[in-house]
């Protein structure tokens, strides 16, 4: 049976949620901002891919033929989103005393791993930076004369050029957050540079010639020749971090009008892409998301402390895209245990289908499912729904595979390839071994069985002391777990 509610998603540009319209019939066309590879990515970076990998999913689940395309950013990203500050990349690659190509490969290889981690989906293509810079300068040169002009820094975009400057954000043209002028001789004070030229007397690790002399691109440049050159303008769909509403898409969104020769925003298709998308964020409140405080929340810490990675994207999928999500790791553990529950659910053996009209329930089923994931990527009703089915009795194993398999291509949550095993990750700080946890328990068990109380109970405390906690009766059938 085919999904048939129809899929709206709410458009940052028009502030509404909008009924999703191809621009080709059939397909869907989307480009999400990727990451800038000068560090270790962290969960709330996570949390962009995660909801880009939710959208392309119900994109594929609606039946339409998906294209996602995600860049790597590996040059032109500024320590300050205004044109202010140093080359993340350049000044990374200095502190670790690394050329910037190592340092690129080193943490793009850490992100895809955490994708992987993640279960997100393979993009159609990953577009790198660096490999698109001949189109950049083309894309420039084309814009240049009627939109931009130059300054001993770089060639500047004028945004007074384009009409309907920074309707994204919502902000003015002078007075918006974080507009401050700090490049002398710009005509606005959101003017940005497309292109930063090298200073004279200083070479960078990257640089290349141009007309306006050697130097490298501007990060927001990268992004519009990277989606229109893979995609084609306009395109169906702009994804990123809601930061980007502020500055970064504002300021592609210019450039896609001076490139298209389109003015006005009315027609959305003016802007490059047709919807603009973005999540909310994580939020941390003892500063831990900061990569440069001491013990900082990659993937890999919760990994560490015993956590799986799919429980973090779980954590995800239960607060909506558009809303802050507050990270706690009591919330993370309760997402782990629900991540349990549904394998216990899902393995259970059930009875076979009763009597009842079970096509109707599975239509039931399927429709609440389809119309929650459709309303804007309803995620935590949909998985309500999920679970109903996992738990429905009578339905018949078969059947509840079917509907559930169908349900599990837009969470993505692998719960048919997850043992209970796999959920039990090991804490790094851990000393004692499985071996010698089940060895102490199954003397726990002998000397209870011999009615030996006092014994048990200096086994438990002994496993206790070393971080082990035994878990008699848990109703998710669980024996012992270490403390993370
Ligand atoms: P960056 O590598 O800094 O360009 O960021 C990668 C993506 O993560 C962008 O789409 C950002 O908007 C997004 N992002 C950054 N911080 C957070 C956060 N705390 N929660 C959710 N998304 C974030
Ligand atoms: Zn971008």
């Amino acid at each position: 049976m085919e999904p048939s509610a129809p899929l709206t998603l709410f458009n940052s540009l028009t502030r509404r949620a909008e009924p999703f319209q191809p621009v080709h019939e059939g397909e869907a066309r989307v480009y999400t901002c990727g990451p800038t590879v000068y560090n270790y990515p962290h969960i709330g970076n996570m949390r962009a891919y995660v909801f880009a990998d939710v959208l392309g999913r119900t994109l594929s689940f609606k039946g339409y033929k998906l294209t996602h395309v995600i860049n790597i950013t590996d040059v032109g990203h500024l320590t300050d989103d205004a044109d202010d500050g140093e080359d993340k990349m350049e000044r990374m690659a200095a502190a670790q005393k690394q050329s910037i190509w190592d340092v690129a490969e080193h943490y793009k290889q850490a992100y895809w791993a955490d994708v992987h981690a993640l279960n997100i989906r393979q993009p159609a293509q990953w577009t790198v930076a660096t490999d698109y810079v001949a189109q950049m300068i083309d894309f420039a040169k084309g814009i240049a004369a009627k939109h931009c002009y130059e300054l001993d820094s770089g060639l500047y975009f004028d945004v007074s050029t384009v009409a309907d400057y920074g309707r994204l954000a919502r902000a003015q043209t002078d007075e918006g957050e974080g507009r401050i002028e700090v490049v002398e001789g710009k005509r606005n004070a959101a003017d940005f540079a497309i292109w930063r030229k090298t200073p004279p007397g200083e070479t960078r690790q990257m640089e290349w010639d141009s007309p306006w002399g050697k130097g490298a691109p501007g990060w927001h440049l990268e992004c519009s020749v990277m989606s229109g050159a893979v995609l084609g303008f306009p395109f169906d769909i702009h994804t990123g971090g809601i930061d980007h509403r502020e500055i970064h898409h504002p300021n592609e969104i210019a450039q896609n009008q001076a490139h298209c020769c389109t003015n006005g925003l009315d027609d959305a298709a003016n802007s490059g892409a047709k919807v603009w998308m973005h999540n909310n964020f994580l939020v941390e409140r003892s500063g831990k998301m900061s990569k440069s405080s001491g013990e900082f929340l990659r993937l890999q810490l919760l990994i560490d402390k015993g956590y799986h990675p799919l429980a973090y994207r779980l954590l995800c999928l239960q607060a909506h895209y558009r809303s802050e999500l507050e990270f706690s790791w009591e919330g993370l553990g309760a997402a782990l245990t629900r991540l349990k529950r549904m394998l216990i659910a899902l393995a259970k053996s059930d009875r076979p289908a009763g009597e009842g009209d079970i096509s109707k329930r599975e239509a039931d089923f399927r429709h609440r499912f389809d119309q929650a994931i459709s309303d804007d990527l309803n995620t935590p009703l949909a998985l309500t729904v999920f679970e109903e089915v996992l738990s429905a009795p009578g339905l018949g194993p078969g059947w509840k595979m079917s509907i559930a398999e169908h349900m599990e291509s837009v969470l993505g949550l692998n719960v048919f390839n997850l043992t209970r095993a796999d959920l039990r990750i090991r804490p790094k700080s851990a000393t004692i071994t499985e071996a010698e946890i089940e060895a102490t328990l199954a003397a726990r068990k002998e000397a209870r069985a011999a009615k030996d109380f006092a014994r048990s109970d200096a086994l438990r405390d002994e496993l206790a002391g070393r971080g082990v906690e035994v878990m008699d009766g848990d109703p998710l059938g669980w024996e012992w777990k270490l403390a993370p």
